[in-house]
């Protein structure tokens, strides 16, 4: 549990009035933009960052004052930071040794996490023989085998491509309920946030703006910010001080003989076929909004063509809350 927290580093930058609940055996994810200070919160939370102003409570003992080592939580920071001198296995002994583990007691519990990881046949080898991959799985087994109560993990995927990204997101999901772990988990890609979460946290500016389920942040974003940040939202002026907002799934097209009262009209600027659907870029009086339509669709509503849509759901924000 996180109370009233705040770090300001020395030029002013950090984060503040930051107060979150984690819930045990969640994946709860920081998402926001670089910046925003995903970092600086889960530094503070391992103990890398002294705080300026509130409490760090786990399992309701307060671990403010303690040192990394002495909280039941340990880091993955970004660049993995593997020891290029030691094979795998001693990448995952070290911690163990220094906890003064026995011998056969710390052959089996590396042996029993690489099996877990999949990389068994990697122990004898040195990190820069591995894939991407394989490095990110050593950094995150070397973590695991300490067994934290909180596993803390800065932007782990961000250096991988996007096929083995997917890939890791399902491993990690496979491995948080196999050993039932807390796992704060930091990124900037709200589809990763979404996949993988619990909840989401979404943070602009140094501050949590809404914490949520994915899908409550979806369906319920709290302000424009949160709205724009995660998947894709039409905004039309809805007068001088709202903001009328809506997902392409929630408008559907229709034809002037139809229109009723949430019924918009504009000119397709773009049709594209994305895949299993198509996307229109349809142009209004003031705004160019966004359109999802059948697979075939783009071959309907060339550039040009007068179209007419539908909004099922609307959702109004203030405006001045901006991005
Ligand atoms: P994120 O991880 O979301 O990209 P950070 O937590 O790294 O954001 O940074 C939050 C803010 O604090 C940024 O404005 C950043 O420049 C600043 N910051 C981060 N680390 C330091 C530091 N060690 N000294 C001074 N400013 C820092
Ligand atoms: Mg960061």
């Amino acid at each position: 549990m996180i109370e009233d927290l705040s770090k300001k580093y020395e030029n002013g930058d950090g984060i503040q009035d930051i107060n979150l609940v984690v819930n045990s055996g969640e994946i709860l994810t920081l998402l926001g933009p670089s910046g925003c200070g995903k970092s600086t919160l889960l530094r503070s939370i391992g103990g890398f960052e002294r705080v300026t102003t509130g409490r760090i409570l786990i399992a309701e003992k307060d671990v403010t004052k303690q040192p990394p080592e002495k909280r039941s939580t340990i880091m993955v920071f970004q660049g993995y930071n593997l020891w290029e001198r030691m094979t795998v296995f001693e990448n995952l002994e070290f911690g163990l040794k220094l906890r003064k583990v026995s011998k056969s007691e710390r052959k089996q519990r590396i042996m029993e996490m690489l099996t877990m990881l999949g990389i068994e046949a990697m122990a004898a080898e040195y990190p820069q023989q591995l894939s991407g991959g394989q490095q990110q799985r050593v950094a995150i087994g070397r973590a695991l085998v300490l067994r934290p109560e909180i596993l803390l993990l800065d932007e782990p995927y961000s250096a991988l491509d996007a096929k083995i990204r997917v890939q890791m997101r399902e491993e990690l999901k496979k491995i948080q309920r196999r050993l039932q772990i807390t796992i704060i988990f930091v990124t900037h890609d709200q589809e990763e946030a979404m996949m993988l979460s619990t909840r989401i946290a979404v943070m602009k500016k140094g501050e949590i703006v809404q914490v949520g389920t994915p899908s409550e942040i979806y369906n319920d974003p709290k302000d424009i910010y949160v709205a724009s940040f995660i998947g894709e939202m039409n905004f039309v002026t809805a007068d001088t001080d709202r903001v009328a907002a809506f997902r392409p799934e929630d408008a559907h097209i229709t034809s002037a003989q139809e229109a009723g009262e949430n019924t918009y009209h504009g000119t397709v600027q773009q049709s594209t076929q994305m895949g299993h659907y198509s996307q229109l870029m349809v142009k209004l009086e003031e705004q160019t909004i966004v359109l999802f339509a059948e697979k075939d669709a783009f071959e309907n509503y060339p550039e040009g063509t007068d179209i007419f849509f539908e909004v099922k759901k609307m959702q109004n924000f203030i405006k001045g809350v901006e991005k």
